[in-house]
């Protein structure tokens, strides 16, 4: 097959669904990214080799040249969910306007494969000192399954790795850590109009989120990172499900939150 041009490559890249997330309804593969992105890089001469991760969930490794070292140009292959009704767009449509394209994940981060492949091919011609290793991972929107994968597969990438996440063109040398977590209380339903008849999660919910707002006010005193905009440890409650009926106990309530610690706490 012929490598498409850049901005065609950037329209199928975005007309490829892979929304990656936790809620098991949105969630989907990330094959036809991968697959595409497999095609091209094969094409150029690249050595490809795709990681199963999870049913339908797929690391690509694309490797040109050999030997220790080397740069590796790392991106995620996933979105977050969309809501179509509130894009003055199709989302899944590259769409051109006032000199920018459009579309989810031309931004965060799928167009950064199509624009790795317009700045190597220049180079293909001559030999590869140390080897070039382009990297798309699965699922960092929702578990990180990709990257732990990788990580346990526990091989030497390359001396020095690019990310491609947007960062408004400015260089950006460090990140905090990110964790996704869950809690899921389990109490007993019942007629709510004799607390006796159960245990409501809900309730237990309340408590547990007033623990963790107190630690995060905590870990807000202790510490502090000049370097970052936001220079404080931070974890954001951001879903919660639970119960069905306002004159029922709450059985089940989950609560789902991310942790962002700065470099040096203890995971
Ligand atoms: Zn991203």
């Amino acid at each position: 097959m012929a490598l498409p041009p850049l901005k065609q490559r950037f329209a199928e890249l975005i007309a490829a669904p892979s929304v990656s997330c936790t809620q098991a309804h949105w969630d989907q593969s990330n094959r036809p990214v991968i697959e595409r992105l497999a095609a091209w890089l094969g094409e150029l001469g690249f050595a490809c080799e795709t990681q199963e991760v999870a049913p339908g969930k797929f690391n690509l490794l694309a490797s040109r040249g050999s030997g220790p070292g080397g740069l590796v140009l790392a991106g995620h292959s996933d979105t977050v969910p969309f809501d179509a009704e509130l894009w003055q767009s199709d989302p899944l449509r590259l769409r051109e306007a006032d000199d920018r394209w459009y579309g989810l994940g031309s931004c965060d981060m799928k167009g950064f494969f199509a624009l790795i492949i317009e700045a190597v091919l220049p180079l293909l011609e001559q030999p590869f000192r140390q080897p070039l290793l382009i990297l798309a991972t699965c699922d960092e929107e929702s578990s990180m399954s990709g990257a732990r994968a990788l990580a346990d597969a526990g091989r030497p990438l390359g001396r020095a790795a690019v990310i491609g996440e947007p960062t408004g063109l400015r260089p950006v040398r460090l990140h905090k850590g990110i964790m996704m977590e869950g809690i899921e209380i389990h109490g007993q339903s019942g007629h709510s109009s004799n607390p006796a008849y159960g245990h409501s999660a809900l309730e237990a919910m309340h408590g547990v989120m007033g623990e963790l707002l107190a630690l995060r006010q905590q870990w807000q005193r202790e510490y502090d990172n000049p370097l970052f905009d936001v220079p404080q440890p931070t974890l954001n409650l951001g879903c919660i499900h639970g119960g069905d009926n306002p004159n029922r106990i709450c059985g089940q309530c989950a609560l789902e939150f991310d942790l962002r610690p700065l470099p040096g706490m203890d995971p």
